[in-house]
């Protein structure tokens, strides 16, 4: 975990002031304004098997059943494969039946983008990772209270954070602090 989040993270990280050193104002703006990650299509061609790279670079779709976090059913959070981004928590997966990782909701409303797609004479909403462009899957209709929502996610788009191994991100409120609430109605000896 510590080399994943010191080393592969800083790989992916290039400095603004370098880039507007480098890049026309036209590239920059292209370029950096729309994602906040700019990662090149030659390192990720490194980093990412042959699968995860093309669904999320090249909006491919990984056949029904055969990714890996399908039937996925531990604790913890899903992440983009690209960036690191948390989108989804498995609080909210459920088995949908379709062959791919579902989803009724979102970690953050923000980190998923969300564009029309008419590929394939339908018409389907994509979803897409708000801080890198990857591909995701779609975003469907038809899911279970309380949102109706059912995010349709490639297993190939997905990381996934043990609920164990989330502990040095610092975001976990409460799981420790929530006991301490019991004794403040005991107010008897503030006189
Ligand atoms: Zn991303």
């Amino acid at each position: 975990m510590q080399y994943q989040v010191t080393q592969e993270l800083s790989l992916i990280h290039i400095s603004q002031e370098e880039l507007k050193k480098r890049l026309t104002p036209m590239q920059y703006q292209v370029t950096q304004e729309l994602s906040l990650i700019h990662i090149s299509q030659e390192e990720l061609k490194k980093r990412l098997t042959p699968m995860q790279y093309q669904v999320t670079q090249e909006r491919g779709t990984e056949s029904a059943f055969t990714g890996e976090f399908t039937h996925h059913k531990d604790e913890g959070s899903y992440t983009c494969v690209v960036c690191g981004a948390v989108l989804f928590s498995s609080k909210t997966k459920f088995d949908s039946g379709s062959g791919w990782p579902s989803f009724y909701d979102l970690v953050k409303e923000e980190s998923v983008a969300l564009t029309d797609d008419f590929s394939y004479g339908m018409h389907r909403v994509e979803t897409t990772c708000s801080q890198c462009g990857a591909h995701l899957g779609h975003l469907f209709d038809d899911g279970p209270k309380p949102t109706g929502k059912r995010y349709c996610i490639n297993s190939a788009s997905l990381g996934f954070q043990a609920k164990d191994a989330a502990s040095t991100s610092g975001s976990a409120s409460g799981a420790e602090g929530g006991a301490a609430s019991s004794s403040v109605s005991d107010g008897k000896t503030e006189l």
